[in-house]
């Protein structure tokens, strides 16, 4: 098969897991797109590091990958809270996102004060945490962002795990309000490439360990989709769960087979 562009996830589909440990033959494969931002841009709902510290990673794995060929949700995030005046945030998730968010200016705090309340994945949640973000989103009226809604990622230990996407089921439910979501699969940020590319939905080829929520989101508009079964699930069963009109063009057991 042959696409003008390609989307192409990180997380279970070009590296393994938390580790960072590239999927075999992957690093050959994304190196053949030549670090060309126009051909391929790496999609990422990554939150445990800055867009700057994954580009780092990764080189040190050898993708050879240039600056502009990556999109995470946290840089997503931060464009929307600037859009919707958010000065001050509280923020449950990594300090990847806290020192992000701070270096656009946005104020980082403890306190149910704020304007905005910003959710990605954190390790560390405990109920006190859950407890000052209800109360900012019920008694303060602050905005809810969801850096993104994944289900489950693969931890460093290669366990699967409860992602961000639950907290954020967990927090509408209690608040009555619905999340902005920045990353993927919302379809705001995929368009963003199609203006970008100036391009047809159908001429981009999203390539994800996820078909339930980046590749279920990318068809809906119309792209392009290919299932791979190295990262969240190891085989194609997952796949009942989708309509048929969700299901993916491709599904392969790496990005590898992609020719
Ligand atoms: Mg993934």
């Amino acid at each position: 098969m042959e696409y003008n562009h390609y989307l192409i996830d990180i997380e279970g589909t070009l590296v393994k897991d938390k580790t960072f440990t590239p999927v075999e033959g992957a690093v050959e494969w994304f190196n053949e797109f030549s670090a060309d931002d126009t051909r391929a841009m790496l999609v990422t709902n990554n939150t445990t590091h800055t867009p700057n510290e994954l580009l780092g990673i990764l080189r040190e794995k050898r993708f050879n990958i240039n600056d502009k060929q990556i999109s995470t949700c946290i840089s997503a995030g931060a464009e929307y809270l600037k859009k919707q005046k958010c000065r001050q945030c509280y923020i449950i998730g990594s300090d990847a996102i806290k020192r992000y968010m701070q270096s656009k200016g946005i104020q980082v705090t403890d306190s149910p004060d704020v304007d905005a309340v910003v959710i990605g994945l954190d390790t560390n949640l405990d109920y006190e945490k859950l407890r000052i973000a209800t109360s900012a989103l019920v008694q303060n009226n602050a905005r809810l962002l969801a850096m993104h809604t994944n289900k489950l990622f693969v931890d460093g230990r290669g366990r699967i795990s409860i992602s961000a996407g639950p907290i954020v089921k967990a927090l509408e439910y209690a608040s009555e309000k619905r999340a902005y979501v920045s990353g993927k699969p919302s379809p705001t940020y995929y368009r963003k490439f199609l203006k970008k590319w100036s391009c047809e939905a159908s001429e981009v080829l999203m390539v994800s360990d996820d078909p339930l929520a980046d590749l279920k989101g990318a068809k809906r508009i119309g792209m392009t989709t290919c299932f791979v079964t190295s990262g969240v699930y190891r085989d194609k069963s997952i796949l009942k769960q989708l309509a048929s009109k969700h299901q993916p063009d491709y599904a392969y057991p790496s990005v590898v087979s992609i020719a």
